[in-house]
């Protein structure tokens, strides 16, 4: 059994329909970004967008099915410390308007 090797740099993202694992490279990914994605098991289309937190340094990563609200965005905590991700004012610029 292959017990992995440290994944600094990957990132799991749970689809919100199927709850499919799947590894990203976070390399692929910019931070502060809205990304949609489409889950490869049930093909439904999500979004992710991922943030440093400035508090700890660790990275958060924000997964909804819809388009996330600029207050949903705003309102994101660190998944690690619990620290606002935007107190320090909004810089992020949701994507997909089309
Ligand atoms: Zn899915
Ligand atoms: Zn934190």
């Amino acid at each position: 059994m292959d017990l992995g090797t440290p994944t600094d740099s990957a990132l799991r993202v749970v689809c919100p329909q199927c709850g499919h694992l799947e590894i990203d490279d976070l390399e692929l990914l910019a931070s502060d970004e809205v990304h949609a994605l489409t889950c490869e098991v049930c093909a439904c289309r999500f979004h992710l967008a991922l943030f440093d937190c400035a508090h700890c340094g660790e990275e958060t990563v924000f997964v909804r099915a819809a388009a996330p609200t600029p207050a949903e965005i705003l309102a994101a905590t660190c998944q690690h410390c619990g620290h606002p991700l935007h107190d320090d004012g909004p810089d992020v610029r949701p994507m997909g308007r089309a």
